[in-house]
């Protein structure tokens, strides 16, 4: 069994039939997997390459510009974090990659929010053309987000409603190509095994492999770059909201042995309801005469609890 490819073009049709039948596909990817490929997404190939093509000119720069622009605290969760630096598996090595972190939210609409994005001020072109595939990705993030509401029977903007803020996270990720003579400590992987803090994660990768996804039998499955196609995976503020409905999986990025000495990169969308939003479980995903196994909970207190076991 491998992950399910969705076609996305019917739910941006405006068929309500065609649209629901994605929806139902999205839903039994969710409950059986938590991750799913989707293709025909909206986005071009062109705007996708140039969001590569930042990403790699980004890590590119030398390690002390890099540093100018620093993550610096799991309240705003922005800037850039070094090789080794984060542990996503807390029972195992470092990761061997880096990432870039900006923050999706448009920081006029609330001044208190410790959230401030820092450009590399030496590439003069990163700025407009990330604000403008961010901006993409915000949209697609709330077309799945409907697609998932009415999966579940609730009005399309069940979901969307509960992220208004836009307080979500756009993460550039390197994984450097290991040299020639590295040795692999036990345990040493690309990205740990994890599972996404919030609701849900959109994921586009280059062609070089190696993140797994984790099937219902625990045994660790490849999500191959399928080309023209992301990856949507639900997180654990969407697996609580549904009442374990919907399942945030465990997954890795490990170093295949035939691409290990290539340098990888993706770019990760990750989505989180508004700090303050109350996650209260979807009633539709309480069976009759049931209670939810979840007390409710914000957006915040989950969100901190999570950081805090990473870095
Ligand atoms: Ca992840």
């Amino acid at each position: 069994m491998s992950l399910p490819i969705i076609n996305f073009a019917d739910f941006l049709s405006a068929d309500s039939e065609k649209k629901l039948a994605v929806a139902n596909n999205i839903r039994q990817a969710s409950e059986t997997w938590g991750f799913f490929y989707l293709s025909n997404i909206g986005i071009s190939q062109q705007d996708i390459n140039m969001a590569f093509h930042q990403a790699n000119a980004f890590f590119a720069l030398p390690e002390s510009e890099k540093q100018k622009i620093p993550w610096q605290s799991a309240e705003s969760n922005c800037g850039y974090v070094a090789v080794k630096r984060e542990t996503l598996d807390p029972t195992q090595k470092a990761d061997l990659k880096e990432a870039f972190n900006l923050c999706t939210q448009k920081t006029d609409a609330d001044p208190t929010n410790p959230a401030k994005n820092k450009w590399p001020a030496t590439l003069p072109k990163f700025q407009p053309q990330v604000e403008n595939f961010i901006e993409q990705c915000t949209e697609l993030a709330n077309r799945i987000l409907e697609a998932m509401a009415l999966s579940v029977g609730e009005d399309a903007n069940f979901f969307t409603e509960a992220h208004s803020k836009e307080q979500n996270t756009f993460r550039m990720l390197h994984y450097p190509a290991l040299p020639e003579n590295y040795q692999t400590e036990d345990g040493e992987n690309r990205a740990g095994a994890h599972t996404d803090y919030g609701s849900i994660t959109l994921l586009f990768q280059d062609d070089v492999g190696g993140l797994e996804v984790k099937n219902k039998l625990g045994e660790w499955v490849q999500a191959t770059p399928v080309p023209g196609a992301i990856v949507v995976n639900t997180g654990d503020l969407m697996q609580r909201w549904t009442n374990d409905v919907f399942m945030s999986n465990p997954h890795r990025v490990v170093q295949p042995e035939l691409s290990k000495h290539k340098d990888r990169y993706s770019i990760a969308y990750f989505c989180t309801p508004d700090a303050d939003y109350v996650v209260n479980t979807v009633a539709t995903c309480i069976p009759e005469g049931e209670q939810s196994k979840y007390e409710p909970i914000t957006t915040l207190n989950h969100m901190l609890e999570r950081l805090g076991r990473t870095y």
